[in-house]
């Protein structure tokens, strides 16, 4: 039997069908999901992945959408959206420490207001940054001086088989903008944060001076954060002002004119005209100074081919 009657079959009731995802991403732009699925649990994911361990079905996961870019023509196969995984508890731990127990799809921002109430400090570093606790670790999210996994102590997974496996935080490689769990096609479902109680003074004082880091960046504008990892020693967006990329345009997108690295939806931008800028960005930063920029943004289809072609 084909792929998609199983799907049907198995799922038809919690499965929508051509799901618009532009909508889903805070670029605004990609086209519909064949069939897509928000699990409010753990119990669904798995049986998902099971029946994609016998299937081989294409199978694609985001959760806030602020990282990643959805090619126009959709995506074929399963979109997995992490967002009905969203539940919050705070369990003391003793000497002033309190761990975090997040479902992979609770929004940075929520997790950090709710912190913030109950007086918890050590995450304040993430302010600013938009998507999910899933997201957030996949990418080992942070400002420059600081990364979402130095708070993990596990992380569970969803993994290609359907099972669940805990992942010690110390056992995980984290780099920059690098987590090791990011080398198979695995479901982040829930983790544990650890934070130290603290006072709101102190708490606000850090919010400030993360929130200040960020004043160089375009607000209010669709993008989808940095576009390309900084290189060793180096800023990316930098690189690219040198290379004379600010103002680039193809159709409605444009490379911000206020931070070189942030590619901003003007209006109706295709990711066709996202990926020419990229692919111009690069070519342009590569004659300049002969550094190829790697992008930070994951595609979900296989449209950053020029990777290949390297
Ligand atoms: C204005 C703006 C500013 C930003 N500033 C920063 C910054 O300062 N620092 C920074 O690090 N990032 C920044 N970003 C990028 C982005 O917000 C972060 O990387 C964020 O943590 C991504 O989370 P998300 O849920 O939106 O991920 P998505 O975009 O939904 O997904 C990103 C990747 O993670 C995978 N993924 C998501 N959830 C799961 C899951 N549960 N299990 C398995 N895989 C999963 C997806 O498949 C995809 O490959 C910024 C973005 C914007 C728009």
């Amino acid at each position: 039997m084909q792929w998609s009657s199983v799907l049907e079959r198995e799922f038809g009731a919690v499965f929508h069908r051509n799901e618009e995802l532009g909508a889903y991403t805070t670029w605004k732009v990609g086209g519909a999901a064949e069939f897509f699925c928000c699990p409010k649990e753990e119990k669904l994911l798995a049986s998902i992945l099971k029946v994609r361990s016998k299937q081989e079905f294409p199978l694609w996961i985001f959760g806030g959408g602020s990282n990643v870019l959805i090619p126009d023509e959709g995506l074929e196969g399963l979109v997995l959206c992490t967002r009905g995984l969203d539940s919050v508890l705070f369990e003391e731990k003793g000497n002033g420490y309190v761990e975090c127990v997040l479902g992979a799809g609770v929004s940075l921002s929520h997790w950090l207001g709710e912190s913030c109430r109950k007086e918890l400090s050590g995450s304040e570093f993430l302010t600013g940054i938009p998507g999910t606790i899933g997201g957030a670790l996949m990418g080992n999210a942070g400002s420059r001086e600081r990364y979402i996994g130095e708070l993990v102590q596990w992380v569970e997974t969803v993994e290609p088989d359907g099972e669940r496996v805990r992942h010690e935080g110390k056992e995980i490689v984290w780099a920059y903008r690098f987590c090791g769990l990011s080398d198979s096609l695995r479901v982040i479902s829930r983790c544990g944060m650890l934070l130290r109680k603290s006072d709101r003074e102190t708490i606000r004082r850090n919010f400030l001076h993360y929130a200040n880091l960020r004043r160089g960046q375009p607000h209010n504008v669709r993008t989808a954060g940095c576009v390309f990892k900084n290189p060793p020693g180096e800023f990316a967006g930098k690189l690219l002002d040198r290379a004379g990329c600010k103002g680039m345009r193809c159709g409605d997108a444009v490379v911000s004119v206020r931070h070189a690295n942030f590619i901003e939806n003007r209006g109706n931008a295709r990711a066709a005209d996202i990926v020419t800028l990229v692919e111009e960005c690069r070519r342009r930063v590569y004659r300049a100074c002969g550094i190829l920029l790697e992008p930070e943004v994951r595609f979900l289809g296989d449209e950053w081919g020029f990777l290949e072609k390297d």
